[in-house]
């Protein structure tokens, strides 16, 4: 099956709302071109809705960074899934490793915030990923599947609805070393493994695996050959327009 590639930016806590407009206004002739990829970008909350009506007739989506499990309620500093469908954005980035590193987050959560972004309609793109010392003892893919299991377990996936999963590997986010091609197409091959007996073959096969952890323009064309990698979620290398589109253009597939 061929599966529309996926390259989301994660902004994560940079970019002020007029970084993030001049960011656009460079950036949208530079994938103007580009209608085989789907193309998404994360800006921080507070500039969703200015990047949202600049980002208007143009093919590129919008992806929040994260949301609350709840619709409403006494939960202060938090954004719900109504409250993001309202920019609208048509994707929101569940379960990264620097929430559950830094704010406690853990597959429980993970879960519930995946069911709220189903039922609001919003694309989910699920993070998951080892440590280096989970690599290094041989746990990767114990760690997977067990993240895979425990933010999916209640999930159906009707008809219609979209799943987008991000393999990450903690050791690989941000610090400048890539997982090679065939280390993240394993772990990629496996995770389908895992979608298929979640979901059954037909699903597992329309779902997309991007590839996480330090893509660059002079990396991202050989990770994007496997197989199983269909896209990019992309941190530090999105934050300039140029080298974002330049990971774009490496994600076309002949078709
Ligand atoms: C990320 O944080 O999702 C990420 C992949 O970051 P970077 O590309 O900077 O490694």
């Amino acid at each position: 099956m061929l599966r529309t590639p996926l390259v989301v930016a994660n902004w994560k806590m940079n970019k002020t709302i007029g970084e993030s407009l001049n960011f656009v206004q460079v950036f949208l002739p530079l994938v103007s071109e580009v209608t085989r990829v789907d193309i998404a970008l994360g800006p921080g909350f507070i500039s969703l809705m200015d990047v949202s009506k600049a980002l208007r007739g143009s093919r590129v989506a919008l992806a929040a960074q994260n949301m609350h499990w709840e619709p409403e309620g006494a939960f202060t500093g938090e954004i719900s899934s109504g409250m993001l469908m309202d920019v609208p954005c048509r994707y929101v980035i569940l379960g990264h490793s620097e929430r559950r590193q830094f704010f406690g987050e853990g597959d429980g959560e993970v879960s519930r915030k995946v069911l709220a972004a189903f039922s609001e309609g919003i694309v989910p793109i699920l993070c998951v990923g080892e440590t280096l010392g989970e690599r290094d003892y041989g746990r990767t893919f114990e760690k997977v599947e067990g993240q895979l299991r425990g933010s999916l377990e209640e999930v159906i996936l009707e008809d219609g609805e979209d799943l987008v999963l991000a393999y990450e590997p903690v050791w690989a986010i941000g610090t400048g070393k890539t997982a090679t091609p065939e280390e993240a197409q394993e772990v990629h091959a496996f995770a389908r493994d895992c979608l298929v007996e979640l979901f059954g073959a037909q699903k597992a096969a329309r779902i997309r695996i991007l590839y996480g952890g330090s893509v660059k323009p002079d990396n991202a064309g050989a990770l994007m050959t496997m197989e199983d990698i269909d896209g990019a979620l992309v941190g530090g290398a999105s934050l300039d327009p140029e080298s974002f589109a330049k990971i774009i253009n490496a994600a076309v597939r002949d078709s």
